[in-house]
């Protein structure tokens, strides 16, 4: 492959498609513990055995009666049972009453309940609560939830493909699931790259030679691959020889699903990461137009695949959520992994848009509108920081305050 220094930049859209085609899922299944499904993906439908709720039951704390019973409000009524939840009911004896409590199962029989601050409860002689005055007139089928309203038998909950959070976990567990199918975990190895780079801890910040830098991408990147569930082999920063770099990613390439890393992708530049990869499988290099982020490397090497990331902080980032992360989830079998952007007003100027599309940091304020921060150079790491999610600002296109924009909240991509 030669390295064209102008070649066309590639749309997001088409970069993302192409990237996914490669993205086979993983084909091993694991079952697990539901306990413990948080973030993993379905591998097969969840279908319940049940209706839930299992019958109707009741949404207050009253009396269950028929209507019929209760033509007029202040009808009398004996109290016939007594349901708290989890107790079976047999069928309300006309002209009675049963005493409910919220999630109790009506009796057959019964067509409604009656909230307690509705009734007033009799004593009869020694018994208390034997009668009950029913100061209302019910509807048919009031404060009543209906067996199989959540869930019905037969139906499929949660489809292949889903990636599981805590509300999908409880609807397993409330159809009686403690195991799950679940594709296996990614295995992602990770290098940074940099002669300029230093560890955190390795040196202090007062002895750092000049041109030196932190390495910050291998710490978000750690984090944001964890949070996507992968198993996450740290290399560090790979020693800038061609020899070691190959024998690094050779060694990787035979015990992990994909490798990535950050630096190095720029067209020209003169690095061990490129050629080592060619050297080893194929590399292709997308130039795409988003800011930031342009530069990114996609490769394999033998079964394993290769992600390279700009080196630029916010660069990195960004392409991880854009590209990366769709990428990881689709490897773990997941169906949507396209991020979903809304509407949104921009409380700010951006008079001079770039020609490529662009994704600005930038913060929801109190009145519902997106603020700007300052500087949206590709170095500046506090602006992901400062931001809550991302501007997707169309190429070329000036923003002025009170326009609608698209906005994709971080707490959407960084799940
Ligand atoms: P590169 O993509 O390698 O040309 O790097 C672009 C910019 O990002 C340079 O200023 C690098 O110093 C910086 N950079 C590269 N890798 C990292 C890293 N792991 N952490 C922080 N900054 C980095
Ligand atoms: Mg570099």
């Amino acid at each position: 492959m030669t390295l064209r220094k102008h070649a066309p930049l590639q749309p997001l859209d088409e970069a993302l498609e192409k990237l996914l085609g490669f993205a086979s899922p993983l084909q091993q299944v694991e079952e697990i513990d539901t306990m413990h499904a948080d973030g993993r993906v379905l591998a097969q439908d969840v279908v319940s055995e049940l209706h839930v709720p299992p019958h109707d039951n009741s949404a207050m704390d009253g009396y269950a009666v028929r209507c019929a019973d209760v033509p007029h409000s202040g009808v009398q009524l004996p109290v016939s049972q007594r349901l708290a939840a989890g107790v079976a009911a047999k069928a309300l004896e006309s002209g009675s009453a049963a005493r409910i409590f919220t999630g109790g199962v009506v009796p057959p029989g019964a067509d409604a309940v009656v909230m307690q601050e509705e009734c007033a409860a009799l004593s009869d002689g020694a018994a208390q609560d034997a009668r009950v005055q029913i100061n209302a007139v019910p509807q048919a089928g009031q404060h009543i939830r209906r067996a199989g309203e959540d869930v019905t038998r037969n139906q499929v909950v949660l489809a292949a493909g889903t990636r599981l959070g805590p509300a999908e976990i409880g609807l397993a567990a409330s159809i009686g699931l403690d195991r799950l199918h679940v594709l296996r975990r990614p295995r992602v190895a990770l290098f940074s790259t940099g002669d300029e780079l230093v560890m955190p801890g390795t040196v202090a910040p007062r002895d750092m030679r000049p041109g030196a830098i932190y390495n910050s991408n291998r710490y978000f990147l750690s984090a944001l691959l964890r949070r996507l569930g992968c198993e996450v082999t740290d290399y560090g920063i790979v020693p800038d020889l061609r020899d070691a770099t190959i024998e690094a990613l050779r060694s990787a390439s035979l015990a992990h699903d994909a490798i990535l890393t950050s630096g190095g992708v720029s067209v020209g530049e003169e690095d061990h990461i490129k050629p080592a990869v060619q050297a080893l499988g194929t590399l292709d290099l997308w130039q795409i137009a988003i800011k930031p982020g342009k530069p990114f490397a996609y490769g394999s090497i033998g079964a394993c695949h290769f992600l390279g990331l700009p080196g630029n902080p916010v660069s990195s980032f960004v392409t991880f959520l854009l590209l990366v992360r769709p990428f990881l989830l689709r490897l773990q079998g997941a169906r949507d992994v396209v991020m979903r952007s809304i509407a949104a007003r921009a409380d700010f100027a951006w008079p001079k848009p770039d020609r490529r599309r662009e994704f600005l940091r930038v913060r929801r304020n109190a009145n519902g509108g997106l603020d700007l921060f300052a500087n949206q150079s590709s170095g500046v790491l506090t602006s992901a920081v400062w931001a809550d999610g991302l501007l997707d600002n169309p190429p070329g296109c000036a923003i002025a305050p009170g326009d609608t924009v698209r906005f994709v909240a971080f707490a959407e991509l960084l799940s």
